[in-house]
């Protein structure tokens, strides 16, 4: 029995509040409280419609105002808040779930909506200098909660999605049950899904670009390696989906694995591209539309890529047109009793299969499912610890038999085929 207060009511958040309806036992109450409320009125319709017996309210909240989030928790009195917006909003959700003493969760690491922002930018370029990694986003932010946490006794579990989230327990799972020691990682990320359009992205379309035009980079022997972006690029044929072309991007889980399992001499994380993605992208990049610094137009500010985001699909929109698997997992080489051993341990997740049980794509279904299994986890205190805490942090067990219960069952191949 537990009431959860869920903010965001976007692709994501649509599958992990309907998981969360189907998880009876857990989750018996919920607010469902975002930007535009009227997202979560149709949701919670749906789910009266289909007569989940949880008790559903909405709300209207502005999760950039710490006032704002501290008012809607106080007067909900949640037992835990599941940040399901954007990155931009986890520190405003974790500092007012800090004044409130509820847990935390979400599913994918800070990083500032203007870059530009002078304090925020000084940090940054002294992080890539002294860490060596360019990315916008980075662990240190939310990891700076961990002693604040521990005193208010509340938890934060970082990053419960597929990528970060699930990727990490599989390496938790694989080091307690296959290895004595995991020399190497590779991340892959392939969703051989086709939405017909010559352009979309899958998740929100910001932070989604932000991502794949940076720089790429990977671990290797306790420092960053950087790469220009899509520099390096390989085939590999993926179960259930085929040869796919894939290219080394850097991923938030790649610093919270290196930290955690300082054994690991090397971590790479792939993701699948088409052409197609490629070709649009860079031309967007080339014209200028992936800024995020502000220019005028007709005396109006606005963020190029805001505005290409208000021009492409809406993620949560490509359920009904999208055909074709994503297969997720993560190559791990190292030692087993003095042997070397290797194994992929991955999902495979059909987009209309997804599209028919919740009315969302595999992308948004493979990390709204995480979501819901993290939140349960910590609801149920079967993953409760004051502190701020990725998902490798904890016993993977239970995490993995909720995957296979809730949609996203995993395979774990012996003789898999390798990343040169
Ligand atoms: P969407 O853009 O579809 O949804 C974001 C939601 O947050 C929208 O409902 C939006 O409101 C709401 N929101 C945005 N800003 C605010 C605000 N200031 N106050 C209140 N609500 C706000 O994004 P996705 O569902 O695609 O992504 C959600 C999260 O999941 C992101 O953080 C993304 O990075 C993460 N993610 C993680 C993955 C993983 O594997 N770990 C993979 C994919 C995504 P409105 O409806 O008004 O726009």
């Amino acid at each position: 029995m537990s009431r959860l207060l869920v903010i965001g009511c976007g692709g994501v958040a649509q599958v992990a509040i309907q998981k969360c309806a189907q998880n009876k036992e857990v989750f018996t109450e919920m607010c469902l409280a975002s930007r535009t409320v009227s997202k979560c009125d149709a949701l919670k319709e749906k789910l009266e419609k289909q007569g989940y017996p949880v008790k559903i309210t909405t709300a209207t909240v502005n999760a950039d105002d710490v006032k704002d989030l501290v008012k809607l928790i106080k007067d909900y009195k949640p037992d835990a808040v599941l940040n399901v917006a954007l990155p931009y909003q986890d520190l405003t959700i974790m500092d007012a779930c800090l004044e409130c003493k509820v847990d935390y969760i979400d599913t994918a690491n800070y990083e500032p909506e203007d870059t530009d922002e002078p304090v925020w930018r000084a940090a940054y370029e002294k992080r890539c200098k002294e860490k060596g990694f360019t990315a916008y986003f980075d662990y240190s932010y939310q990891w700076a909660y961990m002693d604040k946490f521990k005193e208010a006794g509340i938890t934060g579990l970082l990053g419960t999605g597929f990528d970060p989230g699930v990727t990490s327990v599989f390496t938790a799972y694989a080091k307690k049950h296959y290895f004595d020691r995991i020399d190497t990682i590779d991340i892959l990320d392939c969703n051989g899904g086709d939405h017909g359009y010559a352009f979309a992205t899958n998740f929100n379309p910001e932070i989604n670009l932000r991502e794949v035009s940076a720089n790429g980079s990977f671990w290797e022997d306790g420092h960053w390696v950087e790469t220009k972006p899509m520099e390096i690029k390989r085939e590999y044929d993926f179960p259930q989906v085929g040869k796919k072309d894939m290219y080394l991007l850097h991923h938030e889980e790649i610093e919270a694995l290196g930290k955690n399992f300082p054994e690991v001499k090397r971590i790479r994380f792939f993701m699948t591209f088409g052409q197609s993605y490629l070709d649009h992208m860079r031309c967007l990049e080339d014209v200028g539309m992936l800024s995020t610094t502000p220019i005028k137009f007709e005396g109006k500010d606005i963020v190029p890529i805001q505005f290409l985001k208000a021009l492409l699909p809406d993620p949560a929109s490509l359920g009904p047109r999208t055909v074709g698997k994503t297969n997720i997992g993560c190559i791990f080489k190292g030692v087993k009793d003095g042997k070397e051993k290797t194994i992929y341990i991955y999902n495979v997740c059909d987009h209309q299969e997804c599209y028919k049980e919740l009315g969302s794509q595999a992308i948004s279904y493979t990390t709204g499912v995480p979501a819901m299994i993290g939140t349960a986890l910590v609801l149920t205190g079967k993953w409760k610890q004051p502190g701020v805490y990725t998902t490798d942090e904890f016993d993977p067990d239970p995490y993995m038999e909720l995957l296979n219960e809730y949609g996203l069952p995993w395979v774990v191949d012996e003789a898999p085929k390798l990343v040169d």
